[in-house]
């Protein structure tokens, strides 16, 4: 039987029960409506721990105005009936009261990196993430953590929190699982009907795009850049935000690529906002 908690200190005092030397707790943070993208995440972590802590909190401190903190989507049953499937010890859901009491200001506080691509869409996103990560990690003290890469820049952040804060988390990250015809799997899927759907593939088109021409030889990221642009062009509901070609621990442009680059890109289709990204070498 999985066990389930909201409250930190019954979680904490189950987990002090549990810990011994040896013993490996692998933790997978999320906002619930649970798809593969995430079991897989849990594979992962079953795979090299002993007990595994899933979390689901919707963190409004990483929604801005005007974002879909109301309408995101969410289903704890269905929720807690997968992650007890996957293999989930202990899933922990707090509620925002828990995590936020009257009085919490004080917040994390990401550097350089956060200023670009999210950061610059979406102001304050990645202090909110920051943040919830930072009381999840006190909260459950793992060993390792898993992060999707998915979210890259989110991944990118939070490995610089752990180094610059020292804090004894392995932070792993898990390849984009996709739909077979490419589309990253995500919770605000669901938004999109079959013409936002359809639409949608331009990302992973995009990519796929990019990477045939860096095995074509193609180095400038000016080029492949247009390559993209190029792909795009048949998907003209989606309105991109970005076309990020950087390196991959600072996210920062780049004018040569190589293997380890990191093109990643946003758009909206409607009201959906989308995103996705590749490490160069390695494709969708
Ligand atoms: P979320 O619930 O969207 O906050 O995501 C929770 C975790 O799952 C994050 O580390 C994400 O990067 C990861 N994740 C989301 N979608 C995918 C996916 N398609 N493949 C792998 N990991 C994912």
């Amino acid at each position: 039987m999985m066990l389930e908690f909201d409250q930190p200190e019954a979680l904490r005092t189950w987990l002090a029960e549990h810990r011994a030397p040896g013993k490996r707790i692998g933790f997978v943070p999320t906002m619930g409506y649970l798809h593969e993208g995430h079991l897989s995440l849990v594979d992962r972590a079953r795979a090299s721990c002993d007990l595994v802590v899933m979390s689901i909190f919707v963190n409004p401190l990483q929604f801005g105005p005007g974002e879909d903190l109301e309408r995101y989507p969410r289903d704890l049953p269905r929720d807690r009936g997968l992650a007890e499937e996957r293999g989930v010890t202990a899933l922990f859901v707090p509620g925002a009261a828990t995590m936020y009491p009257p009085g919490a200001e004080v917040r994390v506080v990401p550097g350089e990196a956060a200023s670009r691509w999210e950061g610059a869409v979406r102001p304050g996103h990645f202090t909110g993430v920051l943040t919830v990560v930072a009381k999840l990690f006190h909260q459950v003290e793992p060993d390792v953590a898993f992060f999707g890469q998915k979210d890259v820049q989110q991944a990118v952040l939070i490995r610089a929190m752990v180094r610059d804060l020292d804090w004894p988390v392995a932070i792993e990250v898990v390849p984009t699982v996709r739909n077979r015809d490419g589309l990253a799997l995500s919770s605000r899927n669901v938004y999109l009907d079959p013409e936002a759907r359809e639409q949608a593939l331009g990302l992973s088109r995009a990519l796929a795009r990019a990477h045939q021409r860096f095995r074509d030889g193609v180095r400038a990221a000016t080029d492949l850049k247009a390559a993209m642009v190029d792909a795009l062009r048949v998907y003209p509901a989606l309105a991109v935000e970005y076309i990020a070609i950087v390196d991959p621990d600072r996210m920062q442009p780049i004018d040569q690529v190589d293997a380890t680059t990191i093109v990643a890109l946003a758009a909206r289709v409607g009201s959906t906002r989308l995103i996705d990204n590749i490490v160069l070498g390695k494709g969708l």
